[in-house]
């Protein structure tokens, strides 16, 4: 899987061998393509999933092998051909047609007649002096989860940077070890980018009530280091927080840098319609590389970082390379582990101006309802999985739920979802 020799075959290229990647593979085959279909990625691991390499796999709870999307022998089945360790490093389009010849980093050329880009994104780098330390980790693939898992054992005081999903989950494995763990975030209160307050809140107080520290409207300025290895994180405030390992999660950059070469048009991510064309028509994108309509208010433009929408846009970015009916676009779901914690989002409430409570946050269940113009557009339902079920379903249906009511947790969610 790991060489590549000058191919003479067309067929359609796939720049990318994430969750997006491989589902536009699996797509095309579904829907009877029978063409080479080429899979590259820059990675030396054949398809996985990475959500576990924050949670189960980084406590130690699942084996590599149990991350593999697919099995070895499932592309050889669909006759998909998988180059791992493949950089593509620049595509010339041909001038009379929608192929064109990528070539990699090695300097092989792969001719195509059909290409599809899903080239993820990379973890944003803390422009701090001593960042380069040993025990400074990321948390993006399996080389920087298997560091990591190797790493906590040894460690006793852990700094998170960062209080969005990963940095948390990140935060609540370590703790789990019995290990010394500061979070430290920019603003002023946890999952900014992504929540309510209340959501916030919660799990603040959840992570302090598991023994870690939160630290919030923290900067840090610098990585100190001694004999080449961390050893404290210096704040704006003139602060230094001992550590023997901190963990980086404030973002992703999405990979554009193939589609900018491409002549692409290109916001933070590689822009798509809804059908997952890129702005040469004949060129789709899908997955965390990409920034498309909000599925409910088209005007504005949203970058995803989720498997729900690597895997969905990536059926509609095969169906759109074979000119096929456009699947359905599925309500954007999400999901977090945080120790016993598990919060499930249906929707997405950026931009909201109103939610409701439903439920006692004290009691690690409940549910807060997002609003924007009077309408339900998403709900984060903690340890909560039937009202998550609820929101999902009435958002499929573009129906609402009416904010008194769902204050009532004597009824079920289910029974309150309402047309419009
Ligand atoms: C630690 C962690 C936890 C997460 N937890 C969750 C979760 O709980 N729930 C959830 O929904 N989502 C979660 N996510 C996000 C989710 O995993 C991503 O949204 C999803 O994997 C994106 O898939 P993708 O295929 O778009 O991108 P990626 O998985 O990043 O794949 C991109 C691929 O492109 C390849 N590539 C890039 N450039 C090139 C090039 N020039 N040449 C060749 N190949 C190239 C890369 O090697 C890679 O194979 C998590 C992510 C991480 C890192």
């Amino acid at each position: 899987m790991d060489t590549v020799t000058t191919e003479t075959e067309t067929g359609t290229l796939i720049v990318g061998a994430g969750e997006a990647g491989l589902g536009i593979a699996v797509a095309l085959r579904n829907a009877g393509y029978t063409a080479p279909v080429t899979i590259t990625g820059l990675e030396a691991d054949p398809p996985y999933q990475r959500p576990p390499l924050s949670k189960e796999f980084l406590a130690g709870e699942m084996d590599e092998e149990n991350l593999l999307l697919r099995a070895d022998d499932f592309y050889q089945d669909k006759d998909l051909r998988l180059l791992t360790n493949a950089h593509i490093e620049d595509i010339v389009l041909d001038e009379d047609s929608a192929g064109g010849t990528a070539t990699t980093s090695a300097g092989h050329a792969i001719h195509f007649d059909g290409l599809a880009l899903a080239t993820g994104a990379s973890p944003r780098r803390l422009p701090v002096p001593g960042g380069d330390l040993d025990g400074v980790c990321y948390l993006r693939d399996i080389p920087d989860a298997r560091r990591l898992r190797t790493l906590l054992p040894g460690a006793t005081r852990v700094v998170v940077v960062g209080g969005g999903y990963i940095g948390l989950e990140a935060a609540a494995v370590a703790r789990g070890r019995g290990l010394d763990v500061t979070v430290v975030e920019t603003f002023d209160r946890l999952l900014q980018r992504v929540a309510a307050p209340p959501i916030s809140e919660f799990f603040r107080t959840a992570h302090e009530k598991r023994g870690a520290k939160v630290l919030l409207g923290a900067s840090v300025t610098a990585l100190r280091g001694s004999a080449g290895s961390v050893s404290g994180v210096e704040l704006s405030d003139g602060m230094v927080l001992p550590a023997d390992l901190v963990i980086i999660g404030i973002g992703v950059e999405p990979r554009i840098e193939l589609a900018q070469k491409l002549g692409l048009d290109c916001g933070r991510g590689i822009i798509v319609d809804d059908a997952a064309r890129t702005s040469n028509p004949a060129i789709v994108a899908a997955g965390d590389c990409t920034m498309q309509p909000h599925p409910l208010y088209p005007t504005e433009s949203i970058c995803l970082e989720s498997v729900q929408n690597a895997a969905d846009q990536a059926k509609v970015a095969a169906a759109s390379l074979m000119d096929g009916p456009r699947p359905e676009r599925a309500v954007p779901w999400f999901w977090s582990n945080q120790a016993d914690i598990r919060l499930q989002i249906a929707g997405l409430s950026m931009g909201f101006d109103d939610y409701v409570i439903r439920g006692e946050p004290g009691t690690e269940q409940f549910t807060v309802l997002y609003y924007r113009d009077g309408r339900l557009i998403a709900a984060d339902a903690v340890n909560n999985p039937h009202d998550f079920m609820a929101v999902k379903r009435a958002l499929a249906k573009g129906a609402t739920i009416d904010p008194t009511d769902a204050h009532n947790t004597g009824l079920p969610l289910k029974t309150l979802i309402r047309e419009i």
